[in-house]
């Protein structure tokens, strides 16, 4: 987890779908003791489960399935072996119907529905492969009845909460009522909710899902077996400008450098979907089973820093910063009065930063919401952000191109500045005289950010 770190990690994801809580709460200790032991704000991402539909366990060995079995599924948690695979959904042979597509894993081996009784399905396999351990059961979203959050989500929730998590994803959402049924406090009281996308009703409901949460995750892999794979590299667009209009952080997941599992370097389609991820203006790109059982998570953390570094060195900043004002301009229906003031400011501080060529930009915020207003940008001039909130700080290391910084809860903005500036001097890289663009609230009881200055550092 040190090294883990040290080459490059802001967030780390625990990925509650595998194992028992006592041991995510270990994981969530350790790394905690980690980044305090390498001074670095990290964030902690809970992702729950959702209502993930596993296969019981297959026979030792697992059994080999061939185009055209035919394969029989039905609820139950017993055991799977080649005559009936047992299911631990209570209604699959109410809710699925003939001519559903059942993908295995992430679509390893793939069967059509052609035939089903109360309680038994009979599917023919087109796609065969070998079935073993519990594995997942992808079946179309629309046919499932239970919904995230499941009571078992809920409970882990709980758990995770309660030591201090900075963000948790929900899985499957399918709209802005399931993340609100999470009933978390807003952040930064509570954790920042992460809404994975990877059903097809989140696509449809995207806008209103992108409002009702923190930060959006284009969870490729169950998108992928949800959408024709066609869809998903314009899925991935379309989800990251939404979430820019609405300054909401986008996580790019799944298979970003899946060969490095077993090899050391990435294919040549990896290293660029990579950067690609980064020109479509992720936020952040996320490695899943490459860190967690791969060979070399160590090297894969380097490899995808690499890679994303040389991506931001060549992005059009220029370009970029159009685009945005072009977004936000069609989206001014949407943002409350508070947020356009935030909207405006930001903007400006973007404008005056390349004017006067600042050395950074320090945005001054409780809740973190206008070091991610700032941050869509991308401005070249570094973001240091500042809040007094711990929860806030960990939660900024999951924006672009923003180092967090905790500061003192002082009672005037101006107090507060003045921490910062000397933090700035001190650890964050700047030297007395540097000219820096200051944003924050008039006044601590500021609902918007609605003060810009121009300073010198001390
Ligand atoms: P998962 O989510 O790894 O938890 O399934 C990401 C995805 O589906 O892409
Ligand atoms: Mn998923």
């Amino acid at each position: 987890m040190r090294e883990l770190i040290d080459v490059g990690m802001d967030v780390a994801r625990i990925n509650m779908s595998h194992g028992p809580l006592e041991q995510h709460l270990e994981t969530y200790s350790a790394l905690r003791e980690a980044a305090a032991d390498r001074g670095r704000h990290l964030g902690i991402l809970a992702d729950l489960p959702g209502p993930k539909v596993r296969c019981a366990a297959f026979p030792e060995g697992g059994i080999v399935l061939e185009e055209g079995d035919a394969i029989q599924l039905t609820a139950g948690s017993d055991g799977s072996n080649s005559e009936m695979i047992e299911v631990n959904y209570e209604t699959l042979a109410a809710d699925i119907q003939t001519g559903d597509r059942l993908a295995f894993g992430d679509g390893q081996v793939v069967a059509i529905v052609e035939d089903k009784d109360s309680d038994v399905l009979k599917a023919r396999v087109v796609f065969g492969g070998l079935l073993e351990g519990r594995k997942g059961l992808h079946i179309p979203s629309d046919r499932l009845r239970i919904t995230a959050p499941t009571p078992e989500d809920l409970r882990l929730l709980d758990a995770m909460v309660e030591v201090g998590v900075d963000m948790v994803a929900l899985s499957f959402v399918r709209s802005a009522h399931d993340i609100r049924r999470l009933g978390v406090e807003p952040a930064p009281r509570g954790p920042m909710v992460v809404a994975k996308i990877e059903t097809r009703a989140a696509v449809e409901n995207l806008d209103s899902i992108i409002e009702a949460s923190g930060a959006v995750m284009v969870a490729r892999g169950d998108l992928g077996n949800e959408c024709p794979i066609e869809e998903i590299p314009h899925l991935q667009k379309e989800i990251i400008q939404a979430c820019i209009a609405h300054g909401r952080p986008a996580i790019t997941a799944t298979q970003m450098l899946e060969s490095m599992m077993t090899a050391p370097i990435p294919t040549r389609a990896e290293a660029s979907d990579v950067a690609n991820a980064v020109f479509d203006g992720s936020s952040s790109v996320m490695l899943s089973g490459e860190t967690a059982v791969g060979r070399d998570p160590v090297n894969t953390v380097r490899t995808m820093a690499r890679i994303c570094e040389r991506a931001d060195a060549e992005f059009d900043y220029d370009k970029w910063a159009e685009r945005i004002a072009d977004i936000r301009d069609e989206q001014k229906s949407l943002v409350s009065q508070s947020d356009r003031w935030t909207d405006s400011i930001t903007h400006a501080a973007w404008q005056v930063a390349v004017q006067v060529e600042a050395a950074a930009i320090l945005c001054l915020s409780r809740s973190g919401f206008t070091v991610r207003s700032m941050a869509r940008f991308r401005p070249k001039t570094p973001i240091l952000g500042f809040s007094p909130d711990t929860r806030t700080v960990n939660q900024l290391s999951l924006s672009w191109g923003s180092t967090p910084f905790k500061s003192m809860d002082r009672s005037t903005p101006l107090e507060m500045i003045d921490d910062a500036l000397r933090l700035a001097n001190e650890v964050g890289g700047l030297r007395s005289g540097d000219t820096v663009v200051v944003i924050s609230g008039h006044s601590t009881k500021s609902r918007a950010t609605d003060t810009l200055r121009l300073m010198r550092v001390p």
